[in-house]
């Protein structure tokens, strides 16, 4: 730590940058443990946990400057105080200011007392929102206090910062404990980032992290809020780079840890894998064959491979996965195929059952409804080493799921998965010095910056050729009022043999009201269309009447499928080259552009109808023309990142794991570019700056690696 400056305390060890919260004044067992329990554990880290917001009392709004919603101060005296009933209690406060203008203050909780101190002719200061009421504006429980008749109370100088409350700490403990915890700041902090990696970093140099800190947690009164809301202010922006880096270099380092554990080097002269190339109905495409000779030079070493495998839909990742997996078996181990749906894994089964059974590789499938003795067989097979593969939901993943010699884990379309779940794979290994290797698959494009940060334990490999044959969708974007052209379209077209889908979309309701829905457009177009068989599936649907349905469209005997957002990944039926997807002003580019890829499979010309509900939103517009002009995941997923942002892109991964202090992948996206480049400049010349740096950020309690 740094040498002692002048002037500030030094307590040796205790308000040191890794003293225990504990060592703080008021700060007993039992505050101590809430703190912790919040991820606060040292100095240090009331240091960097930053304010939410901040509000401004270093100056004086006139009442008739006010504008709703915005916060703000005003100063007036009590003209009128009115307790009442309208249908809860409540005390209307009417002040009024220097220049006449009046303005209402309304509180629904208070105590007697409270409503006491409220007489006419008293001087009050009050800080709130303000919003347009019946007459004029008013404030809902405004903060307030009584000015003495001849005080003239200085406003504050510096912002006031909000902080996230945390069980057991309100928002004023832990506003004091941060003050206090500053004090030490000018003796213990330590710049970690040295000068040439913070010109690299493209962030302003003459920033110190103690000077940084100081200004986000007392701005003086004449910092932007604006400026400190939108995350643009030099302090903010330099915290903001080293928790990316941070968080980069803390995925970097769990990569070379697991790296360094070890795995069985799967090595096998290549006879499966040959046996099922011949058997196949066609070529590998040249990308295939490429990430395939990839994911073998990784499989051969005796350190797990930590590969994300992108492709577009329909680019043939399965098959790559498959012949991955026979690598694995033939030199006598397990694999465990991981699909994010029980529709997907049981599809997986198929194709690879198809695939593998006239090899004789045992192939089992193991999903959360498979219970009793049925799970019990397949466990055992697993235990004893007789299923070679197994493809299932994160069923496979339970503590309860014992493998012999599990050496390749494949994860199907990875975002919907968080990073502990796949971490957990970690401990399914046959031994403490042999994890399996891994290999992450996605259709997701997700923008090679973004995939630098997010995914910095991966190495990347990316099937970008779709297999041969294939012709592009056709995409058309109708307004509901046309649906009777649609249906009649839909008519013809069957009619001539082409399989069509229907699908219904309503986000953020439960699977019943998405099923009562589906129910419902399968009823109306039954009537509709009576020559045409039409199925229904949907996420109610007991796994077994849902495979019969699936097995059904597959071989032809359903025309129009009717079908919830549940065959968004995955489902793969090469005759269906019709796709009309209701309300699509509903659904993300992601998701169109998933669903999408279930049409347009084989060689006969595909169309997808785009049916939306009038008025659309801007954005809402911009995505269907999106939709319209391309079917390039690539360039769908760049538009998706402009319009949404980073951290909706990746999904969960950054949504439920990666939490930032003050970093924003949306807000910040600009800066994520520089900080591979940086890390790996950080790493070779500044190697000791890592463990400090991760350790400011993300916390001893390493979040990642504890499952
Ligand atoms: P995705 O990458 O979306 O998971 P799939 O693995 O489901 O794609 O493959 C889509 C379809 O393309 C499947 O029917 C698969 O058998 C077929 N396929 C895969 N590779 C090729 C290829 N090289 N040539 C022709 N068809 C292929
Ligand atoms: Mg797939």
């Amino acid at each position: 730590m740094a040498s002692a400056k002048r002037g500030a305390p030094d307590l040796a060890g205790a308000g040191s940058a890794l003293a225990a919260v504990e060592t703080l004044k008021g700060v007993g067992a039992k505050l101590g443990e809430s703190l912790r329990a919040a991820g606060i554990a040292t100095v240090a880290d009331l240091w960097f946990n930053l304010p939410l917001r901040y509000e401004d009392r270093t100056r004086l709004s006139a009442i008739r400057d006010l504008l709703a919603g915005q916060q703000a101060q005003v100063e007036g005296v009590v003209t009128a105080v009115e307790r009442g009933f309208r249908f809860r209690p409540q005390l209307k406060v009417a002040i009024q200011d220097a220049a006449g203008d009046s303005l209402a203050l309304r509180f629904f909780h208070f105590h007697g007392s409270q409503a006491q101190q409220f007489r006419v002719g008293r001087r009050i200061r009050v800080f709130g929102d303000p919003r347009p009421g019946l007459f004029g504006f008013e404030i809902v429980h405004p903060s307030y206090r009584f000015l003495a008749d001849d005080e003239s109370a200085g406003l504050n100088e510096t912002l006031d910062p909000i902080y996230s409350s945390a069980k057991g700490v309100g928002v004023a403990t832990m506003a004091r404990l941060v003050q206090q915890a500053l004090q030490y700041l000018p003796v213990h902090t330590e710049d970690l980032l040295p000068r040439p990696i913070l010109l690299l970093a493209g962030v302003e140099a003459d920033w110190s992290v103690e000077r940084c800190l100081n200004t986000l947690h007392t701005p003086p009164a004449h910092v932007s809020l604006a400026e400190l809301g939108a995350g643009r202010h030099p302090a903010q922006r330099r915290l903001i780079f080293e928790e990316l880096l941070a968080h980069h270099l803390s995925l970097r380092r769990q990569r070379s840890e697991l790296q360094a554990i070890g795995a069985i080097a799967l090595k096998s002269r290549g006879k499966l894998r040959s046996a099922l190339l011949s058997a196949l109905p066609f070529e590998l495409t040249a990308a295939q064959r490429r990430v395939l000779g990839e994911i073998d030079q990784d499989l051969r070493q005796a350190r797990p491979m930590l590969r994300l495998l992108q492709g577009d839909v329909g680019s043939g990742k399965t098959v790559v996965a498959a012949l991955a997996a026979l690598q694995a078996i033939e030199a006598g181990a397990q694999v465990a195929i991981v699909a994010p749906t029980e529709l997907l894994a049981e599809q997986h089964f198929r194709s690879l059952s198809n695939w593998l059974h006239q090899l004789g590789v045992e192939v089992a499938w193991l999903v959360g409804k498979i219970t009793g003795k049925a799970r019990g067989r397949v466990l055992q097979g697993i235990l004893d080493g007789n299923v070679q593969l197994v493809v299932g939901t994160h069923a496979v993943m339970q503590s309860s799921v014992v493998f012999k010699r599990l050496a390749l884990c494949v994860i199907d379309e990875q975002h919907r998965f968080g990073v502990h779940q796949r971490l957990a794979l970690r401990e399914k290994g046959p031994s403490k010095f042999e994890v399996p290797h891994q290999l992450v698959m996605t259709a997701t494009p997700i923008p090679r910056t973004l995939a630098m940060t997010a995914y910095a334990d991966l190495d990347v490999s990316r099937i970008d050729q779709l297999p041969p044959g294939r012709t592009p969708v056709r995409t058309v974007v109708v307004s509901n009022e046309r649906r009777n052209e649609v249906i009649e379209r839909i008519r013809e077209n069957c009619q001539h043999g082409t399989q069509a889908y229907w699908v219904c979309t309503l986000i953020e309701e439960s699977e019943e009201v998405q099923a009562q829905a589906a129910e419902s457009a399968h009823a109306m177009l039954q009537a509709a269309l009576p020559e045409l068989r039409v199925g229904l599936i949907h996420g109610r649907l007991k796994p077994q009447p849902r495979s019969e349905i699936m097995a059904a469209f597959k071989a032809g005997e359903i025309d129009l499928l009717v079908a919830t957002t549940v065959i968004e990944v995955g489902v793969d039926v090469p005759n269906a080259s019709l796709m009309l997807i209701e309300n699509a002003e509903r659904l993300g580019l992601a998701q169109l552009h998933q669903l999408r890829g279930r049409v347009g499979r084989g060689s006969k010309e595909s169309s997808c109808v785009l049916m939306y509900q009038s008025p659309l939103s801007s954005t809402a517009r911009a995505r269907l023309e999106t939709m319209r002009e391309t079917n390039d995941g690539f360039q769908i997923a760049e538009r998706d990142l402009e319009l949404r942002g980073p951290g909706e892109v990746l999904g969960t991964r950054q949504t439920g794991d990666m939490q930032f202090r003050i970093a924003d992948l949306r807000r910040d996206a600009d800066q994520l570019e520089r900080v591979a480049a940086v890390a790996d400049q950080l790493l070779t010349e500044y190697p000791d700056r890592v463990e400090p740096l991760v350790r400011r950020w993300i916390g001893a309690a390493d979040r990642f690696a504890n499952v």
